[in-house]
């Protein structure tokens, strides 16, 4: 069951992260498995992007973005804490491994799209904050066969995330030119993640079986329940990233984290602005 959980936190939590020294506010990391320990921040410092950060759009225009935490399309239904604008800030040297990514992506017919990149520590917050209010209004969509108080529960949502160290990401595979996307009213019924790609959202992906921060088995990029094109679709973004010097968390197909990531130990908490 945990490993339907990490969506919410973005991969495998380290056990003792360094809070951020660079971040206008570093925030400590919740201790898994304690009821609600972030107090509320109803405000956020408008400190500057830290030097070695850059805004993807800034290396390669090219690459789609759909940042979802910034928008209410996401598992908490509303933007999140830290995403002040939809912009995708990464280190520079993950938004240039991204870059030749998306130069052999473009040979082969597709794009990159990416959902998140750096997350600060305060969206993390948030999440946990959620994790212990009564709202579900997304469950519908992107956990429906979970109880959201598991999400907490099994001790992720509360973990510091790799997003956090700015050479994380999650994205996926768009084929070109790209089919247009329906902007997400928000008073559509909500249809599951797990559901066939023409019954759910119409994300204009190529299909990987299932949605973005799904929290269900069918999500690890390795599921046996998915189709064999499915599994293609997977295979070809693992391979592209791979090649790329990323590597995907087998856990969530959308998640990759840079190998040489230049900040291993600081996990940052300025906002996305
Ligand atoms: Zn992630």
């Amino acid at each position: 069951m945990t490993c339907l959980l990490l969506a919410a936190c973005g991969g495998p939590a380290r056990p003792t992260p360094t809070p951020s020294a660079s971040a206008a506010a570093p925030a400590a990391p919740a201790a898994p498995g304690s009821p609600s320990p972030v107090p509320p921040s109803p405000s956020v410092s408008l400190a500057p992007v830290p030097a070695g950060f850059v805004d993807l759009s800034d290396v390669d225009k090219s690459i789609m973005s759909d940042i979802r935490y910034a928008t209410p399309h996401n598992f908490v239904g509303r933007p999140v804490t830290g995403y002040l604008r939809a912009r995708c800030l990464v280190t520079r040297q993950a938004a240039e491994a991204l870059h030749r990514v998306q130069q052999s992506a473009l040979a082969r017919g597709y794009s990159l799209k990416v959902y998140d990149c750096y997350r600060p520590q305060q969206a993390v917050d948030d999440f946990v904050r959620w994790s212990g209010d009564a709202d579900q209004r997304m469950k519908g969509e992107f956990y429906p066969k979970v109880d959201k108080s598991a999400l907490f529960d099994d001790g992720y949502i509360g973990g510091p995330t790799a997003h956090s160290r700015g050479s994380t990401l999650d994205l996926t595979l768009v084929a070109t030119p790209a089919p247009q996307q329906p902007l997400y009213r928000g008073d559509d019924p909500l249809v599951p993640c797990t559901a066939p790609a023409d019954q759910r959202f119409p994300d204009n992906t190529i299909d990987m079986g299932t949605g973005f921060d799904c929290f269900d088995p069918l999500a690890h990029t390795a599921a046996t329940g998915v189709s064999a094109a499915q599994r293609e679709h997977r295979a070809l973004l693992v391979g592209l990233m791979s090649a790329g010097g990323f590597t995907n968390y087998a856990k969530e197909w959308w998640h990759y984290t840079l190998r040489d990531e230049p900040i291993r130990d600081t996990y940052y908490n300025f906002p996305v602005a």
